[in-house]
């Protein structure tokens, strides 16, 4: 395996709850609870789980568009947790993000050659030739003809509008690329053609990714590993093929048996989680999952277990595995 590009140690956040006459403090909302995972040079590491598992926190924290509460992230074995917005902004280039709903993300009031400009004009691109051509080198890198560039965004369909975000993440060459729920709200048909784009620029131009999703069908097309997540922890995490073969984690396995994967070994009966995920302001006891588990005996309540290595390169957190 490459070496890590990216370490997030004991990461937290915490969003605090407020009431009372004088807008008090009282609680907190414990929306990523101590996650711990490395992400090595040129592989994607899939992050899955529910609406709600604190994925998406996870993936503005890596960048600091959210503050971590605890923890630390390391990038390029630089710890970045605590760098002043000026200090992050020498790094940010190689840090970037695609989002879920290119067309949210993207001004509507701009031309797409103004939206490929802005990043380069923000990290100090003068030159308005060399960014002229740099806007139609990223538009024929991701499959769009240069003529776009005088276009304005709801002149696209959204696999192309999905196309100008992956285009702008690319404008300062980055080196990791948080994707996040990427291809979600696009057709099944538009969903494969945007992957394959993303694993083709990975190769050619040796990207690491962060790919959130809460499909595991879409995940284990691009992920070298998944990390599965529930109410703000890490409870499995492996090499895809092992996860989706041999998944240790009574949660991954109630994911999995709810999806139509037609070649995986892993082949059990559809297994039903009982009831809704707990609110993370008043997580369960011990094992947060213990409430839905039906595999949950006395422990389970009682104790948090330790997210740790079950079989080599195979982590989860599960009373049943020691
Ligand atoms: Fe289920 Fe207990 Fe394992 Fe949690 S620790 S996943 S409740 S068996």
């Amino acid at each position: 395996m490459n070496e890590p590009l990216l370490k997030v140690e004991h990461l937290k956040k915490n969003f605090p709850i407020r009431g009372g006459v004088f807008s008090k403090q009282i609680g907190a909302v414990k929306a990523v609870d101590d996650i711990s995972f490395t992400i090595h040079k040129g592989e994607t590491l899939g992050l899955v789980g529910e609406s709600g598992c604190g994925k998406s926190t996870t993936g503005r924290m890596l960048l600091r568009l959210l503050e971590p509460s605890e923890g630390k992230i390391i990038f390029e074995g630089n710890d970045i947790t605590k760098l002043s917005n000026r200090e992050l902004r020498k790094i940010r280039g190689k840090m970037q993000m695609i989002f879920q709903d290119p067309y949210a993300s993207l001004n509507p009031r701009h031309t797409i050659e103004r939206i490929l400009e802005e990043p380069l004009l923000v990290h100090g691109v003068k030159d308005k030739e060399a960014r002229q051509k740099k806007v139609r080198e990223l538009l024929e890198i991701v499959g769009l003809n240069s003529y776009h560039a005088t276009r304005y965004p709801h002149q696209f369909s959204g696999g192309q509008r999905q196309r100008i975000g992956i285009a702008r993440a690319l404008s300062l060459n980055p080196k990791l690329i948080i994707a996040d729920e990427p291809v979600s709200a696009l057709d099944v048909s538009i969903q494969a053609q945007v992957l394959n784009l993303m694993k083709d620029l990975q190769k050619n131009f040796d990207l690491t990714y962060l790919f959130i999703a809460h499909d595991l069908g879409v995940v284990r097309h691009i992920s070298d590993r998944v990390g599965v997540m529930y109410l703000g922890r890490m409870v499995e995490l492996a090499e895809s093929e092992e996860v989706y073969q041999n998944p240790k984690h009574p949660y991954t396995q109630a994911l999995l048996s709810a999806v139509p994967i037609a070649d995986v070994d892993y082949k059990k009966e559809r297994i039903v989680l009982q009831g809704d995920v707990p609110s993370p302001a008043n997580p369960p006891s011990g094992c947060t999952f213990h409430t839905r588990c039906p595999l949950a005996f006395e422990k389970c309540a009682v104790e948090r277990p330790l997210f740790k290595e079950v079989e080599p390169g195979h982590f989860a957190a599960c009373h049943l595995h020691g």
